[in-house]
Formats: C-alpha cells, sequence, structure tokens
C-alpha cells in the first residue's frame, strides 16, 4: 500500500510498505528520517488495515475526485441551458457534451477510495478497503479532536 505521511497537515513523505512484511521502520524524506510503524491493533485478523500505522489513530473512508466532479456538473447543465436557448448549434451542442462526457470517464477511471487518519492526516492508498470503514463523520472527528 502506499502511504501519505503527514504532520499538523503538511505532506512529510510517503513510502510503499507491504501490510504482510508490516518492517517496524520505514525511510522517509530526503534526509531519510527513520519512521516507525505502529503496528498492534491497526491490522485486522484476515490482514486489511484498521489503524492509522503512523498514530494508531482512527481512520475513515474517502473517495478522491469531488471537486473535477462538481466542474464537469456545471459545464454539463451550462450547456444543456445554452442548447434550450438557441445560444448554439446542435453540432456544437454535441461536440462539446462529448467532451465533458469524455472527462467524466476519465475522472471516474482515475478516481478511487484512500483511507485517511483523522488525528494525523495521513493517507493510505492502493490497498484493499474493508467495508466496515465509515466515510467522515464531522461527529467523530471532533470526539477524536478533543480526546487529544
Ligand atoms: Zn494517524
Amino acid at each position: 500500500m502506499l502511504v501519505k505521511l503527514r504532520h499538523d497537515g503538511q505532506k512529510i513523505g510517503q513510502f510503499s510498505v507491504d501490510l504482510l512484511e508490516q518492517p517496524s521502520t520505514v525511510m522517509v524524506g530526503p534526509d531519510g528520517d527513520e519512521i516507525y510503524l505502529e503496528w498492534n491493533s491497526t491490522v485486522d485478523d484476515s490482514g486489511h488495515l484498521r489503524g492509522c500505522i503512523s498514530c494508531g489513530g482512527e481512520v475513515f473512508r474517502e473517495k478522491t475526485f469531488p471537486q473535477i466532479t462538481w466542474i464537469v456538473v456545471v459545464l454539463a447543465f451550462a450547456g444543456a441551458v445554452a442548447s434550450i436557448l438557441g445560444l448554439v448549434t446542435t453540432w456544437l451542442m454535441l461536440i462539446a457534451m462529448a467532451i465533458v462526457l469524455t472527462i467524466d470517464v476519465g475522472i471516474l477511471t482515475l478516481s478511487y477510495t484512500r483511507l485517511v487518519c483523522y488525528t494525523c492526516d495521513t493517507r493510505y492508498s492502493k490497498l484493499n478497503i474493508v467495508k466496515y470503514h465509515e466515510p467522515w463523520d464531522s461527529d467523530r472527528s471532533s470526539q477524536i479532536k478533543r480526546s487529544n
């Protein structure tokens, strides 16, 4: 799996780690800083990631593509309105719709689900995500922030 390590909202490095090997330390960043990984209670019985291996915190599930998708929705809507008002020709409209559709398919292909740590914001991708991980929850987030 790919780990994007964060601290105080800043990305401090990334590394790949094998969930089966579970190395106790990894080297990160240009200076080769050694980071200790927490494997106790962060991997479940079936070998899937359950918590943050950087700080031991709780993780949530996140889809990665929302921002660009909204642009596509707005573009499609603007195109539809323009065609209703007769501002564009049918051909121009068809070409525009084809472009929007291509972008949309591209986004869907490139999008993926990742796990993010509530506490340190470290991101985990390229792994199998089990169903019991919930999407981000504001109550849970403030609860965790208060207890730290
Ligand atoms: Zn963490």
